[in-house]
């Protein structure tokens, strides 16, 4: 076996991992070297070289109490040890503890429903909203409504619902049945159009698709309460809180994707607590393990349950899969958020984002940034061509800050794969126990960076 040492020493671990791993996302380059992380400790990683890089996305926006939690490993290795498995068609303790435990979070009553990510999540709100319908007296209704610019996920379906034109190209047809309408994007308003005038007019084009659409045939709105990877695009709270009025109004189901915002990323414990809104579905996955462990779940309100209760032929919902709710997944979510709410991550995430908000707001004078906006721990740059114009800053200019701030030993991202000629948004989402140096560390990066990157 060999050490890190030998690790370290080897030329050849790039090469090995050229010649047998198919990365995601990252295009085909031989010149640009993979990133081989071998170790982590709260929100450093260090690579096989031994560079040390803070962390500013969370690893893929999900590691929300930072790495090298020992608890964590424990609660699973106690749990292997106990009982490895046992498959959703029964139960067992963690995963009963754990059910009570979001519900408690949810400050509701919900069924949940375990799977293993964010895409499954999705995948099985989209399969419970249109049997549910079907077994409510109401079969036509079978469509989805989603953003532009939001991302759901990689299968099929929430690949559908997905509103990013660029991780759908070649992979189409797609499924029928899904549709989309545009978000809220302040910065990109009409000038002259007050934020709330303009947020209650992409609530009513929604409103508008569902009646063109035959609201009769409308099963569900699915949208996250804030768009993250798509540009951390945040409505005002009008739109959110009319969204839901005009799904109770039609006879739409409203399924809120928390995939990244839940867990406290916008400080709060859901995303969707900003907001006086109770969604009929939630989803979530990566920072209810802090991607520990792969798990993800559906929590569904119970009056949607009760339709699937009654004892008619195939009324249950006839969906399994092996590892959702895996017992040592279950453990470590139980234990990431007790962390959570011992170290009040979830406040902290509030405090820090608006420190990094406040001190950041400054580089809106460089001459390529055009806004910068966050909410709790997750903030977004988005740079330009040109102020006045707000033309997308070109690709070469966004990765050049990237770039630079990798050579410094921190880890941005941007909202890449998107949409064409608008993935021109800077993306921090760095873990919520950063401490208050990592906070400076990360401003004093980015400033120094932009300040080299001032024509
Ligand atoms: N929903 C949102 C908002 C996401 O950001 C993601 C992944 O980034 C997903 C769903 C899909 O999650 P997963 O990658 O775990 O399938």
């Amino acid at each position: 076996m060999k050490t890190a040492k030998d690790v370290n020493q080897s030329p050849s671990i790039v090469d090995q991992d050229r010649e047998n791993v198919w990365h995601h996302i990252s295009q085909y380059n031989n010149e640009k070297r993979p990133m081989v992380v071998t170790e982590g400790k709260g929100a450093w990683i260090t690579d096989h070289e031994g560079g040390k890089y803070l962390d500013g996305m969370s690893g893929l926006w999900c590691v929300n109490v930072g790495y090298g939690r020992k608890e964590l490993a424990k609660a699973a290795y106690e749990q292997i040890q106990k009982l490895a498995y046992t498959s959703m068609t029964q139960s067992h303790m963690p995963g009963i503890q754990l059910a009570e435990k979001v519900n408690e979070l949810l400050g509701d009553d919900y069924m949940i429903f375990y799977s293993n990510s964010g895409s499954d999540a999705n995948e099985v709100a989209f399969k419970i909203a249109r049997q549910y319908h079907q077994q409510n007296g109401e079969q036509a209704r079978h469509k989805f409504i989603s953003r532009y610019r939001a991302y759901h996920g990689g299968s099929m379906g929430a690949l559908s619902a997905t509103g990013q034109a660029l991780r759908k190209y070649k992979y189409e047809p797609l499924n029928s049945g899904f549709l989309h309408v545009s978000p809220p994007d302040n910065y990109r308003r009409p000038d002259g159009m007050s934020v709330k005038a303009y947020n209650l007019q992409r609530a009513q084009e929604l409103e508008d698709k569902i009646i063109w659409e035959q609201k009769e045939t409308v099963a569900a709105v699915i949208m996250e309460p804030l768009i993250t990877g798509g540009g951390i695009l945040i409505p005002d709270r009008v739109y959110v809180e009319k969204v839901q009025e005009i799904c109770k109004k039609h006879g739409v189901l409203l399924i809120i994707d928390e995939v990244i915002c839940g867990f406290g990323r916008t400080g709060k414990m859901f995303g969707h607590q900003h907001f006086n809104i109770k969604p009929d579905m939630v989803t979530m996955a990566k920072g209810l393990t802090s991607a520990y462990l792969p798990l993800s779940v559906t929590a569904v309100r119970k009056d949607i349950y009760k339709v699937f209760e009654s004892n008619g032929e195939n009324n249950h919902f006839r969906h399994v899969n092996t590892f959702g709710g895996n017992p040592a997944a279950c453990a470590v979510a139980l234990k990431n958020i007790e962390i959570l709410e011992k170290e009040n991550l979830v406040e902290r995430s509030a405090l820090l984002g608006e420190r990094l908000q406040n001190e950041l707001a400054e580089l809106k004078n460089h001459p390529f940034v055009g806004d910068v906006r966050g909410l709790g721990f997750l903030l977004g740059i988005e740079m330009v061509e040109d102020k006045k114009t707000k033309q997308p800053a070109l690709p070469k200019r966004v990765n050049k800050i990237i770039s630079d701030c990798k050579a410094k030993g921190l880890i941005i991202g941007k909202n890449g794969d998107t949409v064409e000629g608008y993935n021109n948004i800077l993306a921090l989402c760095p873990p919520l126990s950063c401490t208050d140096e990592d906070v400076a560390y990360i401003v004093s990066v980015m400033k120094e960076v932009f300040k080299e990157n001032t024509p």
